[in-house]
């Protein structure tokens, strides 16, 4: 067996999910393999490289152990609920536990249709696959829980999308496990309140085992996903991260980061920046990402009602009182990221840092390079050069002044350094190794994901993936390309 399967979902009652073979594709040719993750995963690499392997992250073969499963789930989009999602061009090939003993999903994603399609054709275009493996990685080494990329694959045929006839792909993804907050919706929509507990136990024994010693398990695994989700949107936050469809089918009972379509890292720090095609309305901008991620628990937390006690009154109760935390975690989290990143101590007011950020709005300063210019000068560089950053001298003087005077950069230059990456996936670039993956031109692709495997380091031969788009290079929209 080259994968070491052993498949706890598939396990569960057939109304979790459709069984569902991938579709086969006509020529399957490897784009990227992530070697470290394979090892990770005790997959034997070279295998993986072979032409078995190869058809094996494209779907056109079944490696021995594999049970493909396309999940059941619903969800809230855009505050919209459908009873019925579920895997539209993804399955879940298995779980494998890796070499530090956690239990992992191995999925493949644009594998083809299956019973949750609905009108789509289950495949993926190369672009979005690029993107995933890009910011996925990424997101990883600077230290953001996420799903994982482990291949990408092009398959040699063309999906029909908006933009035309375009190049299609096959991507591996690899997660703590795909059980999202939709899912636990999928079984409530249905009054099923017995897969609701299987779910739920299921969930804690994967995700939150200290819950199933808690006197209250169901409570202790929703305070558990509240926690979660605090810790990872204000990592997103201070990393000027922007999700861009933080539906509730793709919010992860896990914590990790899940299903990267429209989402960007913002160049201009802006409060309210959108660069989702579909939103409109503006409803996942990053500084509302906090809000929604509270919405969103809190659907999750009405799905465990019937869980958390006999009487709706007493489990609204206990839910309301999980929920309440969230605001203090979050805050907490927030400033404590914050400060870090400008170098201050934990005593000085959460105001500094809201000033600082409404500078930065005011004059369309690049959020990355400004925190990183001030980490510089922590470390002794001269001011120059973050001065020049902004249009209006005065209010930066005037914000300088009271920051040199309240960090301590000498005690703190590093967690600054830790918390201000050099290098994060700046739109125009994921954009290039998209555009170079349509022409068969991998190699922006590859050199992107290498520089940035190592965000927190200076490297001047990444250097041109520090800097801000030039103004013909700004991305101001991105899609969801499916
Ligand atoms: P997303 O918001 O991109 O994660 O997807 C929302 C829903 O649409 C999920 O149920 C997906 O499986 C489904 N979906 C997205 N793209 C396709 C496609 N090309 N074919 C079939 N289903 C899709
Ligand atoms: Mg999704």
């Amino acid at each position: 067996m080259h994968i070491r399967f052993d498949n706890t979902y598939a396990r569960l009652p057939e109304r979790f999910y459709a069984r569902q073979e991938p579709a086969r594709v006509l020529d399957p040719t490897l784009i990227r393999l992530n070697r470290e993750l394979a090892a990770q995963l005790a997959i034997d690499v070279d295998w993986l490289h072979s032409a078995d392997g190869v058809a094996t992250l494209a779907g056109n073969a079944l490696p021995e152990g594999a049970d493909p499963i396309a999940q059941a789930y619903a969800g809230h989009q855009f505050g919209g609920f459908s009873p019925q999602l579920g895997d539209g061009r993804a399955l879940l090939l298995g779980e494998v536990v890796d070499t530090e003993g956690t239990r992992r999903d191995l999925q493949l994603k644009g594998s083809g249709r299956t019973p949750f399609s609905r009108g789509g054709d289950g495949k993926s275009a190369l672009g979005p696959v690029i993107r995933e493996y890009v910011v996925s990685e990424a997101m990883a080494a600077l230290g953001v829980p996420t799903t994982r990329a482990l291949a990408a694959v092009a398959t040699g045929e063309r999906v029909m999308r908006q933009e035309g006839p375009l190049l299609g792909g096959v991507f591996a993804r690899v997660a703590a496990s795909h059980i999202r907050v939709g899912t636990f919706q999928y079984f409530l929509a249905r009054r099923d309140i017995d897969a609701l507990r299987l779910l739920a136990d299921h969930a804690i024994a994967r995700h939150y085992p200290d819950a199933a010693e808690a006197p209250a398990p169901y409570l202790a695994l929703l305070e558990g996903v509240v926690a979660a989700q605090a810790d990872l949107i204000s990592h997103w936050m201070s990393l000027g991260f922007i999700h861009g469809v933080m539906n509730t089918d793709n919010t992860a009972i896990s914590g990790e980061t899940i299903d990267y379509g429209p989402c960007a890292f913002m160049d201009a720090f802006h409060a309210r920046r959108v660069f989702s095609s579909i939103d409109t309305g503006g409803r996942y901008a990053w500084g509302s990402q906090p809000d929604i991620g509270l919405w969103n628990l809190t659907r999750f937390a009405e799905t465990l009602l019937p869980l958390l006690s006999q009487t709706q009154s007493d489990a609204i109760t206990i839910a309301e009182g999980a929920l309440h935390a969230f605001a203090a975690r979050y805050h907490n989290q927030h400033a404590a990221r914050f400060r870090a990143k400008l170098g201050l101590g934990p005593q000085t007011p959460v105001e500094r840092i809201q000033a600082c950020l409404d500078l930065l709005d005011a004059q369309d300063v690049d959020f990355t390079l400004f925190f990183r210019r001030l980490t510089s000068i922590a470390g002794g560089e001269d001011p120059a050069a973050l001065a020049a950053m902004f249009a209006d001298r005065e209010s930066f003087e005037t914000w300088f002044a009271t920051w040199r005077r309240d960090a301590d950069p000498g005690a703190h230059l590093t967690k600054m350094r830790a918390a201000n990456p050099i290098r994060i996936p700046r739109n125009h670039r994921v954009e290039q190794a998209i555009q170079g993956a349509y022409r068969g031109d991998f190699a922006p692709f590859d050199r992107l994901v290498d520089g940035l495997a190592t965000p927190y380091a200076d490297q001047d031969a990444y250097a041109d993936l520090e800097t801000p788009p030039q103004p013909e290079e700004v991305v101001h929209q991105t899609f969801c390309g499916t």
